[in-house]
């Protein structure tokens, strides 16, 4: 049976190595090294012009890291796969690899706080140019996309906003213009989604997130589909080798770890999330909060989101309060629940994100993002669901008192 016909549960596991083990170890080894010996210069030569895939330098192929690439390629079918630092050094290469000096970038005010930055700061000052459009207003788009842009770019399910655009109709507008569609999928991962399917092109993840395994290690990974050529290229030849930003072989050994039980403790923390929003939203009636959470029936963009991701909907929610104030009493108030950021953590996370993560950009901005004073952003974990209620019920009381 080929790797591509089983199912990516089994895939993940039974992926098979490069090479044969010398010791016949089960799980790939960590090859922590810097630099390969070769046998004469002429392999050598191979190597460091690709002609054979040997490796030459840990900054642009080591093994542990390719196994690691390869599984998710197998999983996605993709073209390419990059395994970066972290998910931050993946959007920056996937950015870049389309992007040059005069081009512009369609996305949305509603972005990770960094990912934002790097747009709107760190790239405008190549000679970006990146327009903030509502991306679920179709119109707007297409009026925003003109002959110099580079690519639309999207979070599937924004973070901490919630907000899920439609890829189909996104991909539609971009494929016409003649440029790719973009989008991290952090949120609801490759394993549960077909997103090349609704027209992405480039996947971007944060693997620190679900994949690594209960927060073990950073990790970024850009999947990408091969539907506009070059990007691979400019990802693995000039990106990775001009940048750095390589995972390192210890990150790729937990990741690859992590991908084997990703199904398991995702679908676990799918349905602790669900459990959470469901009771948070019955208590709505009861108490001035609101729950954001595109798995239940009345959140508006549940229609999109069951018909893309096919019942997946993640397990993060955000909890909106009366006041700022009543946030930081909630907060000061968890007793279970930790107080941190990162998402999909083993244990339930939560934190304010206007004071936080987007703490340094301005509150006009800040509104502007939709990332409201009175939210709070969870990560629901492993744990028992009911615990995690009864704690985040004990806190809303607190805060509310
Ligand atoms: N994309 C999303 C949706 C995120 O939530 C985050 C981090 O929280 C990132 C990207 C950045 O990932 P990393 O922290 O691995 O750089």
């Amino acid at each position: 049976m080929s790797e591509k016909s089983i199912k990516g549960s089994t895939a993940a596991i039974h992926a098979a190595m490069p090479r044969k083990d010398a010791y016949g170890a089960l799980a790939m080894p960590v090859y922590h090294c810097c630099a390969y010996e070769f046998p004469d210069h002429k392999s050598m030569i191979d190597s460091f012009t690709g002609v054979s895939d040997d490796p030459d330098y840990s900054r642009v192929t080591n093994p542990t890291v390719i196994h690691f690439e390869n599984i998710i390629k197998t999983l996605t079918g993709a073209s390419e796969v990059v395994a970066f630092t972290s998910g931050m050094a993946a959007i920056s290469a996937a950015i870049m690899a389309v992007a040059s000096a005069g081009c512009r970038i369609v996305t949305s005010r509603h972005l990770f706080g960094n990912t934002y930055l790097l747009l709107t700061s760190t790239l405008a000052r190549f000679g970006v140019e990146t327009v903030l459009v509502d991306l679920t207003d179709l119109d707007a788009v297409r009026a925003a996309v003109n002959d110099r842009t580079a690519c639309i770019y999207l979070e599937t399910v924004t973070n901490p906003q919630m907000e899920v655009a439609d890829l189909r109709a996104l991909a539609d507008i971009a494929h016409a213009a003649g440029v790719p569609l973009i989008a991290d999928t952090t949120m609801v991962p490759f394993i549960f989604t077909d997103c090349r399917a609704l027209g992405v092109d480039v996947e971007i993840l944060s693997s620190t997130k679900y994949l690594s395994g209960g927060a073990t290690s950073l990790g970024g990974l850009v999947v990408d589909y091969g539907t506009f050529p070059g990007i691979g290229r400019a990802l693995r030849k000039d990106l990775l080798m001009n940048l750095g930003g390589y995972m390192t072989p210890h990150a790729a050994y937990m990741q690859t770890l992590g991908l084997e039980t990703l199904p398991a403790r995702y679908d676990v923390q799918e349905r602790n999330a669900m459990a959470v929003a469901r009771a948070l939203h019955s208590m709505s009636g009861q108490y001035p909060i609101e729950v954001c959470y595109p798995g239940l029936e009345d959140n508006k963009y549940h229609e999109v989101a069951t018909r893309q991701f096919g019942g997946h909907y993640g397990a993060m929610l955000t909890l909106s309060l009366p006041s700022e104030e009543a946030c930081y009493r909630f907060i000061d108030a968890l007793q279970l629940v930790r107080r941190a950021t990162n998402l999909f953590d083993n244990r339930t996370l939560a934190i304010h994100p206007a004071s936080t993560i987007f703490g340094t950009i301005d509150a006009a901005t800040r509104r502007q993002m939709d990332v409201s004073d009175r939210l709070i952003r969870l990560s629901i974990g492993l744990e028992d669901a009911d615990d995690v209620i009864a704690d985040l019920t004990r806190a809303i009381r607190a805060a509310l008192a």
